[in-house]
């Protein structure tokens, strides 16, 4: 079992906080993007077969700036939630175009695995282009020196 699963065998009807850790390269994602673990911490409502999740996943990205190249670390909080029913209910077919159209999803009434859903909201929090401050002066185009210790020297510069 994975250890970002939640384990449905001993989950009690009503509402169980639980609270999953596993790091970068369990989830598919690359160890050298990531600092540290990959924390989730959800309130898991479990109704009969019925399993709804709702939290949230929490992890520092390493990132590079695009304009100085320092590479930074940014806290990342994504919000997940999912629904599950047991699996065998309806059709398979059926099943299956529930789990790509929506958040719905089947669970074999032993555990649910939340990694590729925390990948895919993770990696939704991740900037398309990088800062390591909102005002980053990037480096000089003719020395390459980073603006932000200060002038370079360079003439015009
Ligand atoms: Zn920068
Ligand atoms: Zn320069």
């Amino acid at each position: 079992m994975s250890r970002f699963a939640i384990d449905l065998g001993s989950l009690r009807q009503g509402m169980t906080p639980v609270e999953l850790e596993a790091d970068a390269l369990e989830l598919d994602l690359p160890g050298d993007g990531w600092a540290g673990a990959i924390r989730g911490a959800f309130g898991v409502e479990k109704t009969g077969e019925r399993v709804s999740v709702r939290g949230a996943v929490t992890a520092t990205a390493r990132l590079e700036c695009v304009r100085c190249l320092t590479v930074f670390d940014r806290p990342v909080r994504a919000p997940l939630d999912v629904f599950a029913e047991r699996a065998g209910g309806g059709r398979a077919r059926d099943e299956a175009v529930l789990e790509r159209d929506s958040y719905m999803r089947f669970h074999d009434g032993r555990q649910l695995d939340l990694r590729e859903e925390a990948r895919e909201v993770l990696l939704l929090e991740l900037p398309m282009v990088p800062h390591c401050r909102e005002d980053c002066r990037g480096l000089c185009p003719k020395c390459g020196a980073d603006l932000n210790t200060g002038p370079c020297g360079c003439p015009g510069g």
